[in-house]
């Protein structure tokens, strides 16, 4: 039908119509991606002056407390702001993941505790997680940690402390952590979705991209199971931006690395559990390949790149679970057509 319209109006087509045509698509998106972050400038500001009154209240009782272990941890390094920076952006957040990450083998390996165990997405998967495949996903993520993240992290305090110290004495209010939190969740989204779909393309993917893709039922650890190339420029450089264009204190971006690994690994653990941020979308784009790209979808409902994904069973359950019935038994998937 679509192709019958454009051949009726074949013989008055304009170079202005043909430029609408071929830039057309893209403007649209410009257009809806100012009115998103617009809309989210927005509500952060509401935001600000709402619910953070009530949490700055518990900050004001409790800043102290913190300002004090900043200082205490500044005397203890004899101001050696790199042995300070290494630990905050590598040492605090690479130790969360691992402890996160150790509970969630436990439960791939032995399927116990039960009680988390059937809150697993794909629930005929990694039930138990093959040892083997374990084994080698682990080698690949300690040697991108300790041979990529490390080292870029060096950089990044050169880079840092270069345009001025970011441990610096007084600690940043808590209004400003929680504005460059949002800033940087929303630069991680620009730069992971798109480095995500230039990694998808034909020529690259089969090079690089397909090592993350091996489990089509992801597990926490997969998270950083990636090519060396990958792990810089999808995993990395998205959430050492902001830090690094707003000159985060490292309060600051220890609590932002921190936040991503934990989050990136929820998204991968094959488990939607209560209170937990839905891991639906990434688990569904890990089943299907070709839907679902970004962390927090915004750019895929621009792109059309979730439509697929918004007809299913698994965009239903895609939302914060707030009860103790697993959303697999709640909301079933449909019956298999037998064609
Ligand atoms: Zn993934
Ligand atoms: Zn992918």
């Amino acid at each position: 039908m679509e192709n019958q319209v454009s051949h009726g109006s074949r013989s008055t087509p304009s170079i202005h119509q043909r430029q609408e045509a071929a830039g057309g698509g893209l403007l649209d998106s410009v257009k809806k991606a100012a009115f998103v972050i617009g809309s989210a400038l927005f509500f952060l500001v509401a935001f600000r002056n709402s619910v953070t009154w009530h949490l700055q209240r518990f900050w004001g009782a409790s800043g102290d407390f913190w300002q004090t272990q900043w200082t205490r941890m500044r005397v203890l390094f004899d101001g050696n702001e790199a042995a300070l920076f290494f630990i905050g952006t590598m040492i605090v957040p690479t130790v969360s993941f691992w402890v996160f990450n150790a509970f969630l083998m436990v439960v791939d390996s032995t399927g116990r505790p039960s009680f988390i165990a059937r809150y697993r997405i794909q629930q005929e998967k990694n039930n138990p997680v093959d040892p083997v495949r374990l084994r080698q996903a682990l080698r690949t993520v300690i040697f991108n940690q300790v041979f990529l993240s490390g080292p870029l992290v060096v950089l990044t305090y050169m880079v840092m402390s270069w345009r001025g110290s970011p441990c610096a004495h007084e600690l940043p209010t808590f209004h400003w952590v929680l504005a460059e939190l949002a800033i940087c969740g929303l630069l991680e989204e620009i730069l992971f979705y798109y480095s995500h779909r230039l990694f998808h393309h034909p020529a690259i993917y089969k090079h690089i991209h397909k090592i993350h893709h091996e489990w089509t039922a992801p597990i926490g650890v997969v998270s950083l199971y990636s090519h060396p190339v990958e792990h810089v420029l999808s995993n990395m450089l998205p959430a050492l931006i902001g830090p690094v264009l707003l000159g985060s204190h490292l309060a600051t971006t220890t609590l932002w690395f921190t936040i991503a690994l934990l989050v990136t690994t929820v998204s991968h653990c094959g488990y939607h559990l209560p209170l937990l941020p839905s891991p639906e979308f990434h688990d569904f784009h890990h089943l299907k390949f070709n839907q679902c790209y970004g962390v927090l979808g915004v750019l895929d409902r621009l792109h059309g790149t979730d439509d697929k994904f918004r007809k299913t069973k698994a965009y239903e359950r895609h939302t914060l679970l707030l009860s103790l019935t697993p959303l697999t038994e709640s909301i079933p998937d449909e019956p298999k057509k037998t064609q």
